[in-house]
């Protein structure tokens, strides 16, 4: 399949979004435009192989753009060696750990290749062309089925000392909960402030109000969104407890790091009106008073996109 060539096409950046479950791919110009745009299922295999066969065969498919692409920025959701284009960790994806990404595919493509931790990346997205816009000190928190958080510092993106930094997801907010989570620890923040913990959440406590209109069979984050929208008990009790918990983390982090702003992004996000109020009610009584006066917590703005864009800006800034 090919496309029509354009009258003339600036330079791009083959941005790939490397999820556990989906990949998507576009080619994003230096003015954050998507000119092409790919969505697939990851993969699913032991070998590192048929994942770089499938960016392979995308950027083949966009070939009047290739005289135009001047690099191909992957982010990845685990911990990555940037400089050396590494995967470190990725329990979604373990066959590119140690992989050597870079090499094989500047091989086939042509392009220098760059890596990023996914979060790190949207958080780069929204400071380019989303909420953060403007700002210098951000932290980007993402509500999904997990909780990642990217930290940029001074407008520098800060992966840390062994490319793990912004895991505000597993920064304990309960230790006494007896919740056990993946990464070993217990009563991480994604525990409570996760699309997963809002299902967990709601079915603990669906014997506490057995006049909910919620079951517990086929029950999703959106289900129990809903629920709260029309007023239903536990839905809300379940989304202050997320609030309270999300507020606890942000205030933590507002005390260490006094950000210009704090953007939540993510699926869970959509049920900010019924966990806001509590949100910024712990961070109003755990956060330095001054600091948490003047710091802005905002919806992330630019949706699906943040880690693509962040991608192509970090492989142009290059
Ligand atoms: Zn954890």
């Amino acid at each position: 399949m090919s496309d029509s060539p354009t009258a003339s096409i600036p330079p791009v950046v083959f941005a790939v979004d490397l999820g556990g479950t989906h990949l998507r791919m576009a080619l994003v110009d230096d003015a954050g435009s998507i000119h092409k745009q790919t969505k697939q299922e990851t993969p699913k295999s032991d070998s590192a192989e048929d994942i770089i066969a499938a960016l392979v065969a995308a950027a083949q498919q966009w070939e009047s753009y290739r005289e135009a692409v001047v690099a191909t920025s992957i982010m990845v959701p685990g911990a990555v060696d940037a400089d050396k284009a590494v995967v470190l960790q990725a329990p979604n994806l373990p066959s590119l750990v140690n992989f050597a990404l870079k090499a094989e595919l500047e091989k086939r493509l042509g392009w220098p290749v760059f890596l990023e931790n996914d979060a790190n990346a949207a958080a780069v997205g929204e400071m380019w062309l989303g909420a953060a816009r403007g700002c210098r000190d951000v932290v980007s928190v993402t509500l999904g089925t997990g909780v990642g958080g990217g930290v940029i510092l001074d407008g520098k993106l800060w992966r840390g000392s062994h490319g793990s930094a912004g895991e505000i997801g597993h920064t304990t907010v309960d230790p006494f909960s007896g919740l056990k989570c993946k990464c070993g620890n217990t009563g991480c923040l994604e525990l409570f402030a996760s699309a997963t913990a809002i299902v967990r959440m709601t079915r603990e406590r669906l014997p506490e109000f057995p006049s909910s209109r919620l079951q517990s069979d086929g029950l999703t984050a959106e289900k129990v969104y809903e629920a709260g929208r029309l007023g239903d008990e536990l839905a809300l009790a379940v989304f202050k407890r997320f609030g309270m918990y999300l507020g606890i983390g942000l205030a933590n982090l507002i005390n260490l790091l006094d950000p210009q702003i704090i953007v939540i992004a993510g699926g869970a996000v959509n049920g900010w009106d019924l966990f806001a109020e509590e949100m910024y009610r712990q961070v109003e009584e755990r956060a330095f008073r001054t600091t948490a006066q003047q710091v802005k917590i905002a919806r992330a703005e630019c949706g699906d996109n943040a880690g693509l864009l962040g991608a192509a800006r970090l492989a142009l800034s290059c």
